[in-house]
């Protein structure tokens, strides 16, 4: 793990110039890469070598910015994905086959949700989803034989629930498998879960690690800690030999440390090609240099703003970790000492139809399908991110239709709090 603090790894990590090299990170924009003999590229293919051959699989871009969040998370290896989904997706994939089953926190992105509950079932691939709130017990019961994986979120979009990720991991850990993280909303500026033992993160980099709405991708980190071998029966796929890698066995090759990631790189990328480009790469570390500034802002406002619902006549409930009344608070001090997300739920008084007219009153704040970026966004879940949801499981997933998913900006918290007044003036 490096020995910087969090702050210069996001200006300065996965990155260092040589000589006369530039000091920006260089956009590779090629596809392919040349080599002296047909025999130098032919190791590359049999993973006998590292380097680069086809941006489909690695590019040097990518590469490098993904090692900036691995050092982040303080992970032993990255990749980056096209997005979140496919970061999501390939860290499950990579270890559930047909036949499998994985448990997960009901409280999860929806698109995650359709995932695992709709798209993986139809690979034949199962889930128990459980409440991040379940008892031991019924965390327990989840679990079944062909388990292969547990998923949660850090900070829950857009419920906002934190995940108590000691209990998840040893839960997991009691059953030989990894817990999977996507740290999406809290970032390793917040929160760094591989800390409190989850073995695998994912994150949507288009959400706070790019920062201003300008490029979407995800990027999966592996911890290191989680011994394939040990469990060699449940992961054949890591610990038997490949035969399309001429009878590699990752775990053995690669060791504890490299198999996950490598496996992923070189079977899914290879075969899903749900790769970043090295221009949306580089958006992406432009966004990281200043992560560790804009989320201290983006909490402050969150907080600011979570006060001010809190104690209007017109909202219900405000759902954020960070207020002394919130069911979470608990967990996100122990888990997000510095603050959690700008990210702010809350019920208005009246329903969907209260909510929909405060949105369409409001200036600064606009209505889209985004959250995370410099510039105050709201969405009402019920009618778009998780608008495939039954009315139970969106109870379930902690979404009531009335719910406003507001994610505070960069801007003076002032003005926005000026801006949600006079919209709720105008219900
Ligand atoms: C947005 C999001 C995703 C999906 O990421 P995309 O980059 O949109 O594919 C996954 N998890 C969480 C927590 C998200 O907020």
């Amino acid at each position: 793990m490096s020995a910087y603090r969090k702050d210069t790894v996001c200006v300065q990590g996965g990155y260092t110039p040589k000589n006369g090299e530039p000091r920006q990170i260089p956009i590779i924009q090629s596809t392919t890469f040349k080599y002296e003999t047909s025999e130098a590229m032919g190791k590359l293919f049999d993973l006998e070598a590292s380097g680069y051959f086809y941006s489909r699989l690695q590019n040097p871009t990518c590469d490098m910015v993904a090692a900036k969040i691995c050092e982040l998370e303080g992970g032993t290896a990255g990749m980056l994905t096209s997005s979140g989904q496919a970061a999501s997706f390939f860290a499950l994939f990579n270890i559930c086959s047909c036949g499998d089953h994985i448990v997960s926190s009901s409280s999860i992105y929806g698109g995650t949700f359709n995932l695992i509950a709709v798209t993986m079932a139809r690979m034949g691939i199962t889930a128990t989803f459980v409440s991040p709130d379940c008892t031991d017990e019924e965390l327990e019961a989840a679990f079944r034989p062909e388990t292969k994986a547990v998923f949660g979120e850090t900070i829950a979009n857009p419920a906002l629930t934190v995940l108590d990720i000691e209990r998840f991991a040893a839960a997991a850990h009691r059953h030989g498998v990894p817990l999977i993280v996507d740290n999406t909303f809290a970032t390793p500026v917040g929160c760094r879960p591989i800390e409190w033992g989850a073995d695998i993160v994912t994150h949507s980099t288009t959400k706070y690690m790019d920062g201003h709405g300008s490029a979407v991708g995800g990027a999966i980190v592996d911890s290191g800690n989680f011994d394939w071998m040990a469990h060699a029966d449940k992961f054949p796929g890591l610990t038997t030999p490949d035969e399309s890698y001429h009878g590699i066995t990752y775990a053995e090759k690669f060791g504890q440390g490299g198999a996950f990631i490598t496996k992923c790189t070189a079977q899914l990328m290879r075969d899903f090609g749900c790769t970043q480009s090295p221009q949306s790469a580089y958006y992406l570390n432009l966004g990281l240099e200043s992560l560790h500034v804009r989320m201290a802002r983006h909490c402050e406002n969150g907080q600011a703003i979570a006060e001010f619902l809190a104690s209007h006549p017109k909202v219900e409930a405000v759902h954020y970790c960070g207020l002394p009344g919130d069911p979470y608070h608990a967990l996100a001090e122990k888990y997000l000492p510095n603050g959690s997300c700008g990210v702010v739920s809350f019920e208005i008084k009246g329903g969907r139809p209260a909510a929909e007219v405060f949105m369409s009153k409001l200036r600064l704040a606009a209505i889209e399908t985004h959250v995370a970026d410099a510039r105050t966004c709201c969405l009402n879940p019920a009618t778009s991110t998780h608008r495939q949801m039954t009315e139970e499981q969106l109870q379930a997933a902690g979404v009531p239709a009335g719910l406003v998913r507001m994610s505070c900006g960069l801007e003076n918290k002032a003005d926005l709090i000026e801006d949600i007044a006079s919209a709720l003036a105008a219900i």
